[in-house]
């Protein structure tokens, strides 16, 4: 193991970033992860070369996505009519039909964010020192940057479009296919065995704490606050963080007030967004919009019950209870309702992992209304409703992320802080 990761070996003390309990992590074997004692979140991951491992799969992942982008990517033969296009046509194919935002959300999401966060992975992990003032922006950009790279929910919506298109005709599968397929498995697994400890750390070591603090007892009681960035433990009065400089909070600032602006805004939209067509089909001169609904129903009559299955979880059941999952956290956090903070935990975790998977359908409309261009024969275009539908899916994931759990377990430190001081 190389002469970086030494501070592994010996204890250190992290705030759980879900609860805020303050706990001495002992020197982790490699290959064994820690969790915190209250939530069961994972605190830390000790990989078997934590910096080589991320390196050689974001190294790898970025050749394939060179590759995938340089040949064609599907095709479809509709009676004797074949249609090829590549990745980048579809982004084209939308801004053709005037739908920039979608476009440039499709280019940002699956492809730009996904390879400059692999580039920073490889920057950072290179084995020669770099300067700060470049591994910082670096490390901040890749950390905020991760959870908005959605390549292998596009490949889920490649492989249901494919089923879509299954009656219609002939899918081929081109030489840009394979190595998309192993670009998504690459950055997968990057972006897993990515530690931001370990990252950080390498940049410059953590501040050191002035006082030792006491474990099995919430930061925020002792006086000290994780920076959201590096994860370094600060004092909670200290606005910006000695290590990367970020500005940082005790708790997030107005965090239920946020969260519910942009809860209110993402149901007013998802109305519309579940009634107005996401696309319009136009088969032999006749066109027919059909909506969120409509497509699963299709899918049924059609046969596909697995993939009418995937659709109705994915578009309609996971972002309407993510959104009632959102308002009973945000009720809850208020002061509110039963105090059961291990199931709350488990809500918050579901709604961060699977909210990002309802842009599916967005994807599959991305896909049919480039790929389906088939002159008087047949053509997909894009509608209104998958437009507000995508932006249903980024406000929730931005309200999700206003939400700072540990107000959740608060209620329960201050509850015990309360009844000490009776006694
Ligand atoms: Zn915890
Ligand atoms: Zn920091």
């Amino acid at each position: 193991m190389s002469e970086h990761c030494h501070q592994d070996h010996t204890h250190r003390w992290v705030l759980c970033p879900h609860c805020d309990m303050t706990t001495k992590l002992p020197g982790l074997a490699p290959g064994t992860r820690a969790t915190c004692m209250r939530c069961e979140s994972t605190l830390a991951t000790a990989w078997h070369e934590p910096l080589r491992r991320p390196m050689v799969y974001a190294f790898s992942a970025l050749v394939m996505l060179i590759l995938a982008n340089l040949f064609p990517f599907i095709s479809i033969s509709v009676m004797g009519m074949t249609n090829q296009i590549s990745l980048l046509q579809i982004p084209q194919a939308m801004v053709d039909d005037k739908y920039r935002f979608l476009a440039t959300i499709f280019l940002l999401f699956v492809q730009i964010i996904p390879a400059t966060c692999l580039v920073s992975i490889l920057i950072l992990t290179l084995n020669r020192r770099l300067p700060q003032s470049l591994t910082i922006p670096l490390a901040k950009g890749l950390f905020y940057m991760k959870n908005w790279g959605m390549a292998e929910i596009f490949m889920a919506g490649v492989l249901v479009s494919f089923v879509k298109l299954m009656a219609y005709g002939k899918i081929g599968l081109e030489m840009g296919f394979w190595p998309w397929c192993l670009f998504c498995l690459g950055q997968l697994r990057a972006f897993q065995c990515l530690e931001r400890h370990v990252i950080w750390q390498r940049i410059s070591p953590a501040p050191p704490l002035r006082v030792e603090p006491i474990a099995g007892i919430s930061g925020l009681t002792q006086n000290l606050r994780s920076c959201p960035c590096c994860t370094a433990i600060v004092s909670a009065d200290e606005p910006y963080c000695p290590r990367c400089h970020q500005r940082g909070h005790a708790r997030k600032p107005q965090s239920l007030q946020w969260t519910l602006s942009l809860l209110v805004t993402s149901i007013i939209l998802y109305i519309p967004a579940n009634i107005m067509p996401i696309m319009v089909t136009d088969a032999l001169g006749s066109a027919s919009g059909s909506n969120i609904m409509a497509g699963v129903i299709f899918l049924w009559n059609e046969g596909s019950w697995p993939i009418a299955m995937i659709i109705f979880v994915a578009s309609i059941l996971v972002p309407s209870m993510k959104i009632l999952a959102i308002g009973w956290l945000s009720w809850n956090a208020g002061g509110y309702g039963a105090r059961d903070n291990h199931r709350m935990q488990i809500i918050y975790e579901i709604v961060e992992v699977v909210g990002r998977w309802s842009m599916v359908d967005v994807f599959v409309i991305a896909v049919l209304s480039a790929l389906v261009r088939m002159g008087g024969l047949m053509n997909v275009y894009p509608a209104d409703g998958a437009l507000l539908f995508c932006l249903v899916v980024i406000l929730t994931m931005f309200s999700a992320q206003a939400f700072d759990p540990r107000l959740l377990w608060d209620r329960e430190s201050i509850k015990k802080h309360e009844e000490e001081s009776i006694e």
